[in-house]
């Protein structure tokens, strides 16, 4: 079945959807997205990838193409019209087609491009990695100085899982100046007897918005957590490591660099923090 996307305000069957080769999100990686899970039918956490969103256009100066209010119609629509149940909703926004291929912004008043799709993952809470756990290499850390900004630009991410894969890994954990930042395309932790270590918000790393829910419920279960860099000597002596990011929300890291972490098995930490996302996250879906 063909998918139904959007396309600047219309619903297309994706073969149909077209933008300009002028766009700025293809001629120079303009542009910035979201992606938001989907499960039984519901919306995760939709109003904190809203306000990522919003932070990304203003930190980019592109604007605001539309209205809160828009954006969860618009999700709910896609949602209805392609019958997802488990699944992933993209929202990609550019600074639009400046008519001409300039480093300079266009004027203001360019109107910007705005797409979304999505994509079904019947089961996505269920992932069997979840009991097994993934392993993890480090690489160096070479991407832009505003990794807060959620960017399009992803081939340095793409090159890093690929040759994580080349390793026979699942992930890699990205490495500056002998900390770990993150992961190619979520937030990493470790976790020492009580105390779950991760590090601090700034430019160096995307504000994950799964972290800042995880976090919130970690403290609530009366976990320590630290917020700041750790090597990854310190990860492979630690008793448990995990990541967290929309699509895998919470997942155990069993090994780095081929070392194995704690006993080599998800940890139970990790598993609680799992489920109690999970929960909360379905109870407040929109
Ligand atoms: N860091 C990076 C670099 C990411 O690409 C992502 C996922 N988009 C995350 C962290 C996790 O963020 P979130 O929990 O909002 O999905």
């Amino acid at each position: 079945m063909s998918r139904t996307v959007y396309v600047n305000g219309e619903y297309l069957p994706e073969g149909e959807a077209k933008i300009s080769i002028f766009d700025r999100g293809f001629v120079m990686a303009d542009g910035v997205y979201e992606v938001v899970s989907v499960l039984d039918g519901k919306l995760i956490d939709f109003p904190g990838h809203q306000a990522r969103l919003n932070r990304s256009l203003d930190a980019l100066e592109i604007g605001q193409p539309l209205s809160d209010e828009d954006y969860l119609a618009m999700f709910r629509e896609l949602v209805t019209r392609n019958q997802i149940g488990d699944g992933l909703i993209y929202l990609q926004v550019t600074r639009g087609n400046p008519g001409d291929r300039d480093f300079a912004y266009p004027p203001k008043d360019t109107p910007q491009t705005v797409v979304a799709f999505t994509q079904a993952k019947p089961g996505l809470a269920e992932n069997p990695a979840a009991q097994t756990g993934w392993k993890i290499v480090t690489l160096p850390d070479q991407r832009w100085g505003r990794r807060d900004i959620k960017t399009v630009q992803l081939l340095y991410p793409s090159m890093a899982k690929m040759a994580a894969k080349a390793q026979g890994a699942d992930d890699a954990w990205l490495v500056e100046d002998g900390k770990v930042t993150e992961g190619t395309s979520n937030n990493a932790y470790i976790v020492k007897g009580n105390t779950i270590v991760t590090r601090e918000l700034s430019h160096d790393i995307l504000h994950g918005i799964t972290r800042a829910a995880v976090l919130r419920l970690a403290r609530e279960a009366q976990l320590q957590i630290e917020e700041r860099g750790f090597t990854p000597e310190e990860a492979s002596a630690a008793d448990e490591a995990f990541v967290t990011s929309a699509s895998a929300f919470v997942m155990p890291v069993v090994s780095i660099d081929g070392a194995e972490i704690g006993d080599g098995k998800p940890g139970k930490i990790a598993a609680r923090l799992r489920e109690i996302y999970l929960d909360e996250m379905r109870k407040t879906a929109l």
